[in-house]
């Protein structure tokens, strides 16, 4: 199988690891010192238990370069490049391939439905993390399930990606149940993401410290009132003691939305705790919380060109 992945930071770089001795796989991404530091030393990688290992990468910055079309393009960039790399994919796809997006919140698979039409977009989640230590050097930093939202048309396709997942060790699941998956990983990153990048602190602090586990509880609160509110079953029966856990259960991780506060980057506020308030707003439920954590980090980026040591 012939794969590209379009955007190779933290979580790119992972499958791209774990994929690349198993199939023809790609790395495309604009971030030159990375994409040179794999095509000079390969990709190292930290697993979970600490040792690292070099896995030689096909990488690049420019899509033409991944020559032959492609069967399946996995996205992992942050969500406000979704459209531009779709734009990418098309010429680099066959004509029955297909583009996934494993990426975090509401609305990716819409961006490359814009840009591709509805056929070839499929949408999944993943509870693995990732995070990029250097250019070339990624950490595997937690593991979990892998689902794909499966449609007739394209099963058997899926399901041969699904089998290579699991050949990488990443336990992947064909599901047909799209809105259950994306808002239970949803709730997760409302609770944790906007949090530990405005408290600046890892994941577990917000399980630990009291005020912050009120926040994380009432960001929560709202957000399952709105997935009540669409007719959403969520995947797990207790949702703030699943944010909870998870919390604890990466601890010591950095959240994807404090390392993008942490390097000056766009986080993904607008695809995560601004869709709980749009999708609030258009059903009549307040979500106060959740606005106040979308105007906290949308200040933090607006002030990112500020001194900070006062
Ligand atoms: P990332 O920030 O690591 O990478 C995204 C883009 O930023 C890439 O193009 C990358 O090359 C670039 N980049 C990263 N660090 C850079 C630096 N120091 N200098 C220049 N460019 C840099 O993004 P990610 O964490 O892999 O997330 C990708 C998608 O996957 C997002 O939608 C996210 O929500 C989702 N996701 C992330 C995790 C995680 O643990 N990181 C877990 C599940 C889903």
């Amino acid at each position: 199988m012939k794969i590209a992945v379009l955007g190779a930071g933290a979580m790119g770089s992972l499958f791209g690891a774990r994929l690349s001795p198993l199939a023809d796989v790609w790395l495309v991404d604009p971030w030159a010192a990375h994409i040179q530091a794999m095509q000079r030393d390969g990709l190292r990688l930290v697993k979970l238990n600490g040792t690292e290992s070099v896995i030689p990468v096909q990488a690049t910055t420019d899509p033409a370069a991944v020559g032959d079309q492609v069967d399946l393009a996995i996205i992992f960039v942050k969500s406000h490049q979704t459209a531009s790399v779709a734009r990418w994919a098309g010429p680099l796809l066959k004509p029955d391939g297909l583009v996934l997006t494993l990426q975090n919140g509401l609305g990716n698979l819409e961006a490359i439905a814009s840009v591709l039409g509805p056929d070839c977009g499929v949408q999944g989640v993943t509870a693995h993390g990732a995070t990029l230590m250097a250019p070339g050097r990624v950490r595997h930093a937690g593991q979990g399930e892998t689902h794909i939202a499966t449609r007739p048309s394209i099963v058997a396709r899926l399901t041969d990606i699904a089998a290579l997942f699991q050949q990488a060790g990443f336990e992947t699941h064909l599901s047909d149940n799209l809105d259950s998956l994306l808002w239970g990983k949803l709730i997760i990153n409302v609770a944790i993401n906007a949090l530990t990048a405005t408290l600046r602190v890892p994941n577990g602090l917000l399980a630990e410290v009291e005020p912050a586990r009120s926040l994380m509880a009432a960001a929560v609160d709202e957000a399952v009132r709105v997935a009540q509110a669409r007719g959403i079953t969520l995947p797990y029966d207790d949702p703030q003691e699943q944010a909870k856990s998870v919390a604890i259960a990466t601890g010591p991780n950095r959240s994807s939305m404090l390392s993008d506060v942490s390097r000056g980057a766009p986080t993904e506020i607008d695809v995560i705790n601004n869709a709980i308030v749009r999708e609030g707003a258009s059903l009549g439920i307040p979500t106060p919380v959740n606005q106040t954590l979308v105007w906290l980090i949308k200040a933090i980026e607006a002030t990112y060109s500020v001194e900070r040591n006062l």
